[in-house]
């Protein structure tokens, strides 16, 4: 042997140790169930892990069993997700938006021993726990609370649970590809499909979204995730702060605009993550409230396509910078971020701002390609769309319990997105495929359609979805919401698209609603507004 370097296993233990060690009197605001702010740090969270890791592991339950939660944003539920996948179990998180049948059916098929709770959803646990024949222990995260007990038989108190847990408790080492936690898709096809990350997954995920050009969370930075805990891991920002010591607001329940504004005005909040939906509320609040947002530089933005004038009122208005980004759950989640190139800065500025409007490039750890329906290879070249290939570091080879199924084609993920890649990497999203518009045999973009839509100053957000016409096979339908006080017409609605795009790509018709319908994750249900509006263009 010539000599070696040390192997050490990438633990998810290893990023609460870097935290308490380096990082311990970082600042962690958390807002609890009722609205109180609790102040906290790293060096707190890592001890209460700790401690919470030493008393499930004398509860005797089995190397990665599966321990459920179903939070918002906090200080407990982070020190959850450090404590269950430090100690050799899987951190699940569960949506609490779901439908209760599809709670029951993943609470059971995931098998939790364990279910955390915050103290909204005791009416839902109370609900389902009959059905939920696999969890042994019911845990509120909250002091003792007899209510509770009334309506929950059985339950214990995450604050006395800790209690019965060693602050001394050492992290126990195993093999990387130990699984570490498990979220299940939304399902809007099937039952939904859980996603098992590993420790050397979450590891090397969060290194990659810590580069400079990806996320690069840093020591200096208040991070705020509004994207929630149960909404993949929170886009494993949890992991990647305690990497980089970042100090951390955690938004509670209340994500409206005027709660969001707050915080970042208290707390001063440099960099926030959050789906389109999320901001769109903050906007509004921030435009009413007459709020400069001072001390925000950066917003994060993914989960659905961000509208370019999203980020234009961003960069103008308030001074952010707003890094648009892609991934997916099978993908830990991050696939790409849009970050400028070296190259762009002789470009002339509204051309630099054209080019940060797409979903971005892949950071190191990930591929992409796009292929044709036969599975050929297509040029990348900014105009070409296929179907988006992806394989790398965190990418998903095979579903929780389903590892008979070959998934991937030839070692690629197929994303069910359908995508444009230019000859330095920059993705364009068209469309998920099942939402892309076939109109007599050329293909419209949806999220184009919206992208326009949403910057007309009287509509508040839109859809656009394929509905059957006569001719077409399908054609565009516009379904949008409308501004507060205004009442736009469908013809200035329509005209605002002239020059846009082409004539043939302009929606037929255009109906307003008073609200869309929006799923467990805050995106558009394009499948209720399919079927809502289906003889739209024939009846
Ligand atoms: P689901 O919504 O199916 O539960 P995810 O939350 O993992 O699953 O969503 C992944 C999908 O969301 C992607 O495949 C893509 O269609 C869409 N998506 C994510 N980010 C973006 C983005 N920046 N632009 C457009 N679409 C996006």
């Amino acid at each position: 042997m010539l000599g070696q370097m040390m192997t050490q296993p990438l633990l998810i233990s290893s990023l609460i140790n870097h935290a308490d060690k380096y990082h311990g009197q970082t600042e962690i605001y958390s807002v609890e169930t009722d609205g109180s702010v609790t102040e906290t740090n790293w060096a707190e969270v890592a001890v209460n892990a700790r401690r919470l890791a030493s008393a499930l592991t004398k509860l005797g339950l089995e190397p990665q069993a599966r321990i459920g939660t179903m939070a918002w944003n906090n200080r407990r539920h982070l020190e959850i997700y450090f404590a269950t996948s430090g100690a050799g179990f899987v951190c699940h998180t569960v949506n609490p938006r779901l439908f209760p049948e599809q709670l029951t059916y993943i609470i059971n098929h995931a098998q939790d021993r364990v279910l955390f709770f915050d103290a909204t959803f005791i009416p839902l646990v109370a609900a389902l726990q009959e059905h939920l024949t696999e969890v042994q222990y019911f845990v509120l995260m909250e002091p003792r609370n007899e209510d509770a007990v009334a309506q929950i038989p059985g339950v214990q108190f995450y604050d006395e649970l800790i209690e019965t847990g060693d602050a001394g408790f050492e992290w126990p080492s195993f093999n990387e590809n130990t699984a570490s936690s498990l979220c299940y898709t939304s399902g809007t096809t099937g039952n939904p499909k859980g996603v098992l990350y590993s420790h050397r997954s979450t590891v090397l995920h969060s290194f990659g979204s810590n580069t400079r050009d990806v996320i690069g969370f840093s020591a200096m930075d208040v991070v705020m995730p509004v994207v929630p805990m149960f909404h993949v891991n929170a886009w494993g920002s949890p992991y990647a702060c305690a990497m980089s010591g970042s100090r951390l607001v955690l938004p509670g329940p209340d994500l409206h605009g005027e709660a969001l504004v707050k915080l970042i005005d208290t707390y001063g909040v440099t960099l926030a993550l959050g789906v389109p939906t999320i901001w769109q509320g903050l906007l509004a609040y921030a435009a009413q409230s007459g709020t400069t947002l001072a001390s925000l530089e950066r917003t994060v933005i993914g989960g659905a396509a961000c509208p370019p004038s999203m980020i234009e009122t961003f960069r103008e208005t308030y001074g952010v910078d707003t890094v648009h980004a892609w991934g997916m759950s099978e993908m830990s989640p991050l696939g790409t971020a849009n970050q400028p190139l070296a190259k762009h800065l002789n470009l002339p500025v509204d051309k630099q701002h054209k080019l940060r409007e797409s979903q971005g490039r892949p950071c190191y750890g990930v591929e992409l390609k796009i292929v044709d329906d036969d599975g050929n290879d297509l040029p990348h070249d900014g105009e070409t769309q296929g179907d988006l290939l992806v394989r790398g570091f965190w990418v998903l080879d095979s579903y929780f319990q389903m590892q008979d199924q070959e998934l991937l084609q030839d070692g690629w993920f197929a994303t069910g997105d359908v995508a444009t890649l230019d000859p330095d990497g920059y993705m364009t999203i068209r469309d998920r495929s099942k939402d892309i518009i076939k109109s007599g045999g050329e293909w419209i973009s949806s999220v184009e359609l919206e992208n326009i839509a949403v910057a007309h100053p009287k509509l508040a957000t839109a859809a656009v979805v394929g509905v059957p016409h006569p001719k077409w096979d399908e054609r565009p339908l516009l379904v949008a919401v409308k501004a507060e006080g205004e009442e736009p017409t469908v013809e200035e609605i329509l005209a605002f698209y002239d020059g846009k795009i082409a004539n043939w790509q302009v929606p037929d018709k255009v109906v307003f609603v008073d609200a869309l319908p929006l799923n467990a994750t805050g995106k558009v249900l394009k499948r209720n507004l399919r079927a809502d509006f289906e003889n739209a263009l024939t009846g």
